[in-house]
């Protein structure tokens, strides 16, 4: 591993002066320690924002709820109010990673963490997320787990966060301070497409720093979170879904449905919900709709698989959630 210096920050104002070109935030480092062991990440320091006074999970006006940077994955699962009220957020967060990850990883890096695919964390590998116009050997190679909507002809990696998927369909807030001042993005929004510019997850500028996810009130209805994986924990989505649906009198009045694992961003399927809002909540329906959102896809030989899981995973979801 290339050395590197490490400081500590003892406030978000600070850690943001602190920053300068070379200098990567650091929060539980379960992800970015692993980039950094293998080459594909060499910050020249460390700054460690893992314990600013973020760490604090409140109430707002408004019936929202105020969740720090800092929450350690496992806090933020347990917590009584997002258990209670946001039960599909803490399905989320406990589907991904293990008991000991979640321990230490936090609510800001979890929404940062980097794409799984091979050949980024090979640097042996060209590939134009970590080399600009290097190729995407990906599409050619093993695609298996990558995605399927929303890619480009320069990068068709998936987006790994659970818990962003979850926030997605809520349309949760973060907010960033950083050099050009306070700001507050809504999900999905913070991620981005691909498109010819892979390198950039996010929409972030260099020196951003969460310093917090504000959820508004739970949506009315039921929601859910399913995730398909390749074993039962310990493993990242093939599909998941986060769903939200409130029935009327048999009519769906309200749905959200965000999808993981299928797009560099948690892929909010806005053409399924707005074909079911107003409509008869029957699986003919949900299937419909589904199929009206999964047009988009732009599969690859070995992950076109992930088409018809996508389809019965949504259609599943929301019979489960229907009364
Ligand atoms: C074996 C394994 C399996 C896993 N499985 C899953 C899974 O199934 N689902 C899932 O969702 N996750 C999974 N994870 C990922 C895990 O959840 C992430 O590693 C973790 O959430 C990252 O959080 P962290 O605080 O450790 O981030 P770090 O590794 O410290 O940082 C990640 C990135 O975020 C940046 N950063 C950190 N905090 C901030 C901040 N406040 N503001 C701005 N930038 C910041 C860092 O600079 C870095 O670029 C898995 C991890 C491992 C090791
Ligand atoms: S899919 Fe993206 S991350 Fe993977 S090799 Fe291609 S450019 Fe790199």
């Amino acid at each position: 591993m290339k050395p590197f210096e490490y400081a500590r920050a003892a406030s978000p104002a600070e850690a943001v002066r602190g920053f300068a070109p070379g200098t990567m935030y650091l929060g539980g480092g379960t992800n970015l320690v692993d980039l950094m062991k293998l080459g594909v990440a060499e910050p020249e320091r460390l700054l460690d924002v893992s314990r600013l006074p973020l760490d604090a999970i409140e109430q707002q006006p408004g019936d929202r709820v105020r969740v720090g940077a800092t929450v350690r994955n496992t806090d933020l699962a347990a917590h009584p109010v997002i258990r209670s009220r946001y039960p599909m957020l803490a399905r989320a967060v406990l589907a991904g990673a293990s008991g000991q990850v979640r321990n230490v990883a936090t609510v800001g890096g979890n929404l940062l963490q980097r794409t799984r695919c091979t050949y980024f964390q090979d640097v042996s590998r060209p590939c134009n997320k970590r080399r600009p116009g290097s190729g995407c050997p990906a599409i050619e190679g093993d695609h298996a787990g990558l995605a399927v909507l929303g890619a480009s002809d320069a990068c068709v990696a998936t987006h790994p966060s659970d818990m962003a998927v979850a926030l997605a369909a809520l349309g949760a807030e973060v907010h960033v301070t950083g050099p050009g001042g306070d700001r507050i993005i809504p999900m999905p929004g913070l991620h981005r497409l691909p498109g010819d510019e892979p390198e950039r997850d996010t929409v972030l500028e260099p020196g951003d720093l969460i310093t917090a996810v504000e959820l508004p009130p739970p949506p009315p209805g039921a929601s859910l979170y399913r995730k398909v994986r390749e074993r039962s924990s310990f493993a990242f989505a093939l599909v998941s879904v986060a769903a939200v649906l409130d029935v009327r009198d048999g009519a769906v009045a309200g749905c959200r449905i965000a999808l993981g694992g299928v797009a560099h961003v948690p892929w909010r399927a806005e053409r399924a919900e707005q074909a079911l809002i107003g409509g008869p909540a029957t699986g003919e329906a949900f299937l419909q709709a589904t199929e009206a959102e999964l047009e988009q896809a732009g599969p690859l030989p070995r992950n076109a698989y992930k088409v018809p899981l996508a389809r019965n995973l949504i259609v599943a979801t929301l019979e489960e959630l229907a009364p």
